[in-house]
């Protein structure tokens, strides 16, 4: 079991769905269940359903590595009903597995979010400011555990599968050495025309780019191209202070946004609506009710979904959070009960897909076998939450694919970086490591 975490150490596997918490500090663990979140419920995104579909192999093997190491008794795949390719193909791999299962979870948002995946899967429910582990229960998502099946096999991190949609010429998936910038990724997918802006993730989580020279990451979830003018880009690049302005002169204090929160419905104190009231009248507001911003999982339904005047929770929960975590706040509370009405809260992707105004973008974005290869890579040192790696390369250095170049700081939480492309090392600082393809100097 030990061998298999220092594998995925060694490797430098971190969790690909976003967050990037080192991989194989969730396998040291002890747990009664290994869950696969394949639920992708961002609209647009298509890269876990494909990758389930194309190497359902590596993922149950991932799987089974993980239940090994945490010693779970029992494996769960869980996606949704739609996604038929995948599952017919994890049919077939899991067949001679009794302690493997797959949940088809319904097609909503956010399905993707763990808490909801284990409640939806399981029944069991993570407390507020809890982890899986908690509950005895360890979530890992489709590319991380294919990592997981290359890391004991001999096979570090060196690249990352991302889709590429939106309005492109081409929507398309591609699998692309880490490092390489958003820029070539966008030219794979034939471009795009117009005035556009770019969300790096999904459309619901992601973030707005502002430079399309940011190299792909561990973590990097989708790269989406939008008209500038789209509602989406709009309301991401609107400043905090704009945001706050409008709650203060337009919350009705309605209720939608509580009323639809996934993780108020489960049974968490949560409540945005009080959080706004909270910050707009801040002398009448009780100090415990602001921690409960710490446990928001910022999926964005109260913004995108719930809210009728346009105002933003989600943003001033963010807001809130960077402010509690400066000052080591901790939120501390109990689980309450789970909304009687919840599994009817939840969003159809369908209608988020019509309210985003995103259907004009849902096209297929088919899985490439080719792998690109950029004339040069930016790895940087840190893609992962924790200490960010050192440096183990100089200027000069000729290195070859899965070459260690940047290793986790002694004692520490983090995760190796190894070289992504084969070339000669050309700048390295704290934060990057740049290589140049072929060995020529700059
Ligand atoms: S949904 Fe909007 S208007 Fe209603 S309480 Fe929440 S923030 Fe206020
Ligand atoms: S973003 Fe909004 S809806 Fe989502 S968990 Fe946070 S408060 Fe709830």
């Amino acid at each position: 079991m030990k061998e298999i975490s220092a594998k995925v150490r060694e490797a430098g596997v971190v969790g690909a769905g976003g967050a990037g918490f080192p991989t194989h500090v969730k396998l040291s663990a002890r747990a009664e269940i290994v869950i696969v979140n394949a639920a992708e419920c961002e609209p647009l995104l298509k890269t876990d359903q494909q990758l389930a579909a194309r190497y359902p192999d590596l993922l149950v093997k991932g799987l089974t590595l993980a239940m090994e190491a945490t010693g779970a008794q029992k494996g769960i795949i869980a996606l949704k009903g739609k996604y038929k390719d995948a599952i017919g193909a994890l049919e077939l791999h899991i067949k001679n597995y009794k302690d493997l299962e797959i949940s088809i979870m319904p097609d909503i948002y956010p399905a993707g979010d763990e808490v909801i995946t284990i409640w939806l899967t399981t029944g069991r429910r993570v407390p507020p400011g809890g982890i899986p582990l908690d509950i005895g229960v360890v979530v890992n998502n489709v590319q991380t555990l294919i990592n997981v099946a290359r890391a004991v096999e001999g096979t570090p991190v060196t690249t990352r599968t991302l889709t590429v949609t939106g309005a492109v010429k081409k929507p398309i998936t591609v699998t692309v050495p880490i490092g390489t910038p958003l820029r070539d990724i966008l030219e794979l997918a034939g471009g795009g025309s117009g005035e556009l802006a770019y969300i790096n993730g999904g459309p619901m989580m992601g973030t707005l780019i502002t430079d399309l020279s940011t190299p792909v990451t561990k973590t990097t979830g989708g790269l989406i191209a939008l008209p500038k003018d789209h509602m989406l880009i709009q309301r991401k690049g609107q400043r905090v202070e704009t945001i706050l302005r409008i709650a203060k002169t337009v919350c009705e204090q309605c209720n939608f946004c509580t009323e639809l929160c996934p993780r108020h419905i489960i049974g968490h104190e949560l409540s945005p609506h009080r959080l706004i009231r909270a910050v707009n009248y801040k002398n009448i507001s009780a100090p415990s009710l602001v921690t409960t911003a710490l446990t928001c999982s910022e999926c964005g339904v109260c913004e995108a979904y719930a809210c009728p005047v346009g105002i933003s929770p989600l943003r001033v929960n963010i807001a809130l959070k960077a402010e509690l975590r400066a000052k080591g706040i901790k939120y501390q509370g109990e689980l309450g009960k789970v909304d009687p009405m919840a599994r009817h809260r939840l969003i159809p992707s369908s209608r988020l897909m019509d309210r985003l105004r995103l259907r004009p973008w849902y096209k297929e974005a088919p899985l490439s076998a080719e792998m690109y290869v950029p004339d040069e890579v930016t790895l940087k040192l840190q893609q992962h939450i924790g200490a960010p790696a050192i440096s183990v390369v100089q200027v000069g250095d000729v290195v070859h694919v899965g070459q260690l170049i940047g290793k986790i700081p002694d004692g520490a939480l983090g995760a190796n970086v190894h070289a992504s492309i084969e070339g000669r090392v050309i700048n390295v600082t704290p934060q990057t490591i740049t290589i140049r393809k072929g060995g020529a100097a700059k």
